[in-house]
């Protein structure tokens, strides 16, 4: 049973949580967008061409604007989830619709810190498994927008979980920490090399490898079968359903990355032993 202590914890973090996830919606949004404009900086200054100066834009500049009407989003209009109940959805200016995926993300997010404090407590393990779900959760947003997956997430996800194992925040050891990222990182590299000399396609990017070697750390190289399984068959699923609802994008990719991320999800909120269990391990 949990102290009164314990709930107030895991609340005032889930609150800090849905802030948290309002402030994910940005950098979902943003960070895709910072990485093309600084491809473009450096394609120009490779070429030798001088590009236009431009208005900063970063995280925290530009205010968001309704992407309708332009309308600049007040403070009032920007708290998580409640600002959308009290607009009903609907831009205070132009009544466009505001898509659902937002207070969705600010909830989730709030949900996930609300359980990372309700099992392990106001402690760094807590602490280090939010900042977890946080940036795997984005991860996962902005592969299925853009099927990138930046390494601003992926590489100091990979780090994190490796110094949190050396640091005993969380119960793997370094040496499993770290043959899970090698393990995590070596397998896909094979499976992407092994498709490709067969089809000449590529089934998926070097983000997924990234991605993979950060789950390894963090859960080490014993649950990387099942969170690969899990992810895969996930996968295919999806992919086929899309199919069928002929809803596929524009060369029938299906982004890898989203189902990765909710493998490590799973392996968070379940714990990598049941995940191991459920598919005989
Ligand atoms: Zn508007």
């Amino acid at each position: 049973m949990l102290s009164g202590v314990q709930w107030l914890d895991a609340s005032l973090i889930g609150i800090l949580g849905l802030l948290i996830g309002s402030f994910l919606n940005v950098v979902v949004y943003r960070l895709p967008k910072m990485m093309e404009r600084q491809w473009a900086a450096e394609c120009a200054e490779l070429s030798g061409k001088e590009l236009p100066a431009a208005e900063p834009f970063n995280l925290m500049v530009p205010r968001s604007r309704c992407p309708h009407c332009g309308h600049q989003i007040q403070w009032f209009e920007n708290i998580p989830v409640f600002s959308y109940l009290a607009l009903g959805g609907k831009c205070s200016a132009c009544k466009a619709g505001i898509s659902i995926r937002y207070p969705l993300v600010e909830l989730v997010t709030g949900a996930l810190f609300f359980f990372c404090i309700w099992q392990w407590g106001a402690t760094m393990t807590g602490a280090v498994w939010c900042v977890f779900a946080a940036t795997v959760l984005t991860l996962a947003l902005i592969d299925w927008d853009t099927t990138l997956l930046p390494d601003d997430l992926t590489l100091p996800l990979l780090w994190l979980g490796m110094v949190a194992a050396a640091l005993n925040w969380i119960p793997v050891t370094l040496n499993s920490s770290l043959w899970g990222a090698v393990a995590g990182y070596m397998s896909l590299w094979l499976v992407y090399w092994g498709f490709k000399l067969a089809t000449g396609k590529e089934g998926m990017g070097f983000g997924d490898f990234k991605l993979f070697a950060a789950l390894g750390a963090w859960f080490g190289w014993q649950t990387l079968i099942p969170m690969i399984l899990m992810a895969s068959v996930i996968g295919a699923i999806i992919g086929i359903a899309m199919k069928f609802n002929s809803q596929l994008r524009e060369g029938g990719y299906v982004p890898f990355g989203p189902f990765l991320a909710g493998a490590g999800l799973s392996a968070l909120i379940f714990g990598p032993a049941a995940l191991r269990q459920a598919v005989g391990l």
